[in-house]
């Protein structure tokens, strides 16, 4: 891939000291005989993990926590969940991400068979248990029948369980250690929808379902899922010993990347912790940042960084430049990043300030491999947070992780802005409060996302989003042209599900 374009752009708005963003840039068309419907959006979010679409949500406290990043999972992208909840909780917040689909369920809940079919239904209803399929076990944790949706219904209450359910003797079963295909196979072979793993002596081990075991080997599904065929989640962590101890949490519930989420990432603490964190998980990636230009991109690649976040400032809840006056405009940002880092194997997502699909496809098409967003998904039915009426519009509360409200309600927000020692009448906010339109469900909302950067894609005859980069000529755009580029001399009348201006 040779850039050329791309580099002679950006060299030539060096040379004069310029620096851009996303409304300041667009991009030529080129000959192409790619349909966006043929687009592969498959990208990094780090160096090992891959995501099917290029799109992850910010962890911040009206973003992102378990329902969240389920459904950005489970649409193709991924979640990371806050570290304004206690580590306790955010760990618990993981968790719940990752046990949402099951290829192999490692400890199912088993029911004793000496229960009655009501202490079973009071349980289910007391552990609000959406699921019907049961294995049963004696005392001593050994496998002796299942209970399955069947049982239930031609049971009376004061049955027990050993006298409705189906019998060992009568159940198909797997040794531990088969793997997703065999189970499948014996699946179907023997049409049971549920697969008890036993040890040698017949200790219950796990259990296999067969709809997620299908949607593991399916390569058909849009979730993004790790190997065990478990939803894809991320954890935000601070620096130092703070950030290690909510590590452990979070890498016990199996979290698959963990986002060093400063306001500074080019700093001792953040290099420092990179290596920490790597020394410790080595199977689990680490992102680190925010960072703005090149060099810094550079230094947190050499400390071991599986990826770096790009964007000082830009967001739309964001007052650090106008407060501390640094920061560097995001598209210039990330070309810069990005550049430093062609080489390493080191993935940029761009994080802040994206405004609609048409910016998402700048940020990619000037290198970054994924885009991170707060304001485009807050408003997202998914969103943590009540949606409310204000003046007869439906809407959720969105803010910045440094604005006063954050930095009142967790220290972890202060931690973030180098403030963790100052009480809450000393701190200098660098974000504020705000709120934005409810939109429904975030697999809507994604379609919209989605589909723009396919056309995108597809405009510069481009497949994938690598080829986007390559093949990308970047402009400048004149304000006249910004204007012209925005509906205009219209009175609009229907709102477009994609489009909103300034
Ligand atoms: P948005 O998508 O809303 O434009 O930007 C979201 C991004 O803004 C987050 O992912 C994060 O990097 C950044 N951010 C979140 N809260 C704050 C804040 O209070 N101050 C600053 N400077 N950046 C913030």
């Amino acid at each position: 891939m040779t850039y050329a374009a791309l580099d002679l752009f950006f060299k030539k708005m060096d040379d004069n000291g310029i620096k851009l963003t996303y409304d300041d840039v667009r991009l030529h068309t080129t000959y192409s005989e790619i349909n966006p419907t043929e687009t592969d959006l498959t990208t990094r979010f780090s160096r090992r993990l891959r995501i099917k679409i290029p799109i992850a949500s910010s962890p911040m406290d009206t973003v992102t926590t378990s329902d969240m990043a389920i459904a950005m999972a489970e649409s193709g992208g991924i979640g990371i969940i806050h570290r304004g909840l206690s580590p306790e909780v955010q760990a618990r917040e993981v968790a719940r991400v990752k046990n949402r689909l099951n290829g192999r369920i490692q400890k199912p809940i088993a029911l004793q068979s000496s229960w009655t079919i009501s202490q079973v239904v009071a349980m289910r209803e007391a552990k609000q248990y959406a699921f019907h399929t049961f294995p049963v076990v004696d005392e001593t944790g050994k496998l002796v029948g299942l209970m399955t949706r069947n049982d239930f219904d031609f049971s009376d209450p004061s049955s027990t369980v050993s006298q409705m359910m189906t019998p060992l003797i009568d159940l198909t079963k797997a040794r531990v250690g088969i793997s997703h295909q065999s189970a499948r196979d014996l699946m179907k072979k023997y049409k049971k929808k549920t697969l008890p793993i036993v040890t040698e002596d017949d200790m219950l081990a796990g259990m296999y379902i067969y709809s997620d075991v299908e949607r593991v080997l399916s390569k058909k599904h849009a979730h993004n899922l790790d190997a065990t065929g478990q939803l894809v989640v991320g954890a935000a962590v601070g620096v130092g010993d703070g950030a290690l101890a909510r590590a452990e949490l979070c890498a016990d519930a199996k979290c698959d990347v963990f986002q060093i989420d400063t306001a500074h990432g080019d700093s001792g603490n953040v290099v420092s912790t990179i290596r920490e964190l790597k020394d410790r998980y080595p199977r689990i990636d680490v992102i680190a940042g925010n960072v703005s230009n090149g060099r810094s991109a550079k230094r947190l690649a050499d400390a071991g960084a599986d990826g770096v976040l790009v964007g000082q400032g830009p967001g739309s809840i964001c007052t650090t430049r106008v407060i501390a006056g640094i920061g560097v405009p995001q598209v210039s940002a990330v070309y810069d990043c990005a550049h430093a880092l062609r080489g390493t194997d080191v993935p940029v997502c761009a994080d802040g300030g994206i405004s609609n699909s048409g910016d998402m496809v700048i940020a990619l098409a000037v290198g970054a491999e994924s885009v991170m967003v707060g304001r485009l998904l807050a408003g997202a039915e998914e969103a943590p947070g009540e949606t409310r009426f204000f003046e007869g519009r439906l809407i959720k509360d969105y803010r910045g992780m440094g604005s006063l409200g954050a930095m009142r309600d967790n220290v972890a927000s202060r931690d973030k802005y180098g403030q963790g020692a100052l009480t809450i009448s000393k701190v200098v906010p660098e974000g504020i409060e705000g709120i934005v339109a409810f939109k429904g469900p975030v697999k809507d909302v994604l379609v919209q996302y989605v589909g723009g950067i396919k056309a995108g894609l597809g405009y510069n005859g481009a497949r994938t989003i690598k080829e986007l980069a390559a093949v990308a000529e970047p402009f400048r755009m004149s304000s006249a042209g910004l204007t012209e580029s925005h509906p205009h001399d219209v009175m609009i009348t229907a709102q477009a599900p994609n489009y909103h201006s300034r």
